[in-house]
């Protein structure tokens, strides 16, 4: 039985950068030795195990064979006589394809140690995305994890190859044998790197852009025209200001704004978590008035807020307005800080005892209630949009 540390690791190691997660391949062992040695067995269809101590994951050397399209038609080989040649042939891209084996010395130079059939290094050098094998069009997964990598490696480029066969995987269906819920969870990791913007270049150029969002994929302006703020500048801009993934995922929407059926067809297509979508659609529909949050009156600032059930959703309210303001060049924009201080203090108003008297002047009105709170309200935000 041999070790190696395989994949990200060994490729972030080269670069450099902080390794978070090793994963690690095992060599010369079955499912059964690995149970023995007291590794727990994890997920059904891969021989991964977690180490008794560490709880790192374990993955059995394996080859796999495509037996039906999309993501789910894989059937592995995994057994004793497998080669690290052989695993390392299955992965996707050839700086995710190498390993270091484990009793590997500390003094010993890194690259000197390093198992890379399929030239990684020279392509981490010269920082280049490129599949390991034909292979590679076996899984549609892969044509979004290059694109997330895009995303975070952004000097990176694909190489021509690559985009190639990505266009053929593509024009073969294969994309639309994914699942949504993977789709989002690629799209999402990639929202969450420093520059999302090479992530759907990566997905247009590619052509699967038309396919998961066609609904992006036709407003898609190739003129990288300066005049308006574009859309990969404005998600961009979200990444650079630390945003959340609800507000990434809503400035990658807001050239949908007039149309916002398009907005929740995507969305629902997806199936984007509930809280990502509610603050999404909301910011699409709230998106004029809030830029325009400096002229509105009182009355429109409280109904603002009684739209958006921002007194019960304060936190989610704020995530809506960043959203809403993704256009805003200048960051913190104004408005953000204008309409967290009306509020603060409309939220002030004791509306429980506004409630109580209000109830005892009109017992048999309920509705007076809501409007007593609201007024009050009013009454405590006009003296600054006054
Ligand atoms: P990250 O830093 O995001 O974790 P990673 O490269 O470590 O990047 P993982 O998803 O942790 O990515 O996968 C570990 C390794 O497994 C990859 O480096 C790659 O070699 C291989 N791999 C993962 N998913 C696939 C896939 N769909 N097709 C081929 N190889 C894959
Ligand atoms: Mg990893």
């Amino acid at each position: 039985m041999k070790i190696y540390r395989v994949g990200g690791a060994v490729r972030d190691a080269l670069l450099g950068l902080p390794v978070k997660d090793i994963d690690y391949l095992v060599l010369g062992s079955t499912p059964e030795q690995m149970v023995a040695a007291g590794f727990t067995p994890v997920g059904k269809d891969f021989p991964v195990f977690l180490h008794p101590k560490t709880q790192a994951e374990y993955a059995l050397a394996r080859t796999e064979r495509k037996s039906a399209p999309g993501y789910h038609g894989f059937v592995f080989h995994c057994a004793p006589d497998v080669t690290i040649e052989q695993d390392l042939q299955r992965r996707d891209l050839t700086i995710n394809a190498m390993a270091i084996a484990e009793d590997t010395g500390e003094s010993d130079a890194l690259n000197s140690v390093i198992i890379d059939p399929f030239g990684g290094q020279k392509d981490l050098a010269e920082k280049i995305f490129r599949h390991v094998s034909a292979a590679f069009s076996e899984d549609p997964v892969r044509i979004l994890r290059v694109a997330r990598f895009a995303a975070r490696f952004n000097e990176f480029t694909v190489a021509p190859e690559t985009i190639h066969l990505m266009r053929a995987m593509v024009t073969a269906g294969e994309v639309d044998a994914l699942v949504p819920e993977r789709v989002w969870q690629e799209i999402a990791r990639g929202l969450m790197e420093a520059q999302p913007s090479r992530m759907m270049l990566v997905l247009r150029e590619s052509g699967t852009l038309a396919r998961i969002m066609p609904e992006l994929d036709a407003i898609w302006d190739d003129s990288g025209s300066e005049s308006e703020l574009g859309m990969l500048q404005i998600v961009d801009n979200t990444a650079q200001r630390g945003l959340s993934l609800a507000v990434r995922w809503a400035a990658l929407l807001s050239d949908l704004a007039g149309t916002a059926n398009l907005a929740q067809q995507l969305c629902a297509r997806l199936k984007v978590p509930t809280e990502v979508r509610d603050i999404t659609l909301m910011a699409l529909r709230e998106q004029t008035q809030i830029e325009l949050a400096i002229t509105l009156t009182a009355e429109a600032i409280v109904q603002l807020f009684e739209r958006c059930d921002a007194f019960r959703r304060p936190a989610r309210f704020i995530e809506m307005l960043q959203a809403a303001l993704c256009r805003q060049v200048t960051w913190p924009a104004p408005q953000l800080a204008y309409l967290e201080h009306a509020l603060a203090t409309a939220q002030a108003v004791p509306s429980g005892q506004i409630a109580q008297a209000t109830a005892q002047l009109f017992p048999k009105q309920p509705q007076q209630i809501a409007s007593a709170i609201a007024a009050a309200r009013v009454d405590a935000i006009r003296y600054f949009t006054d």
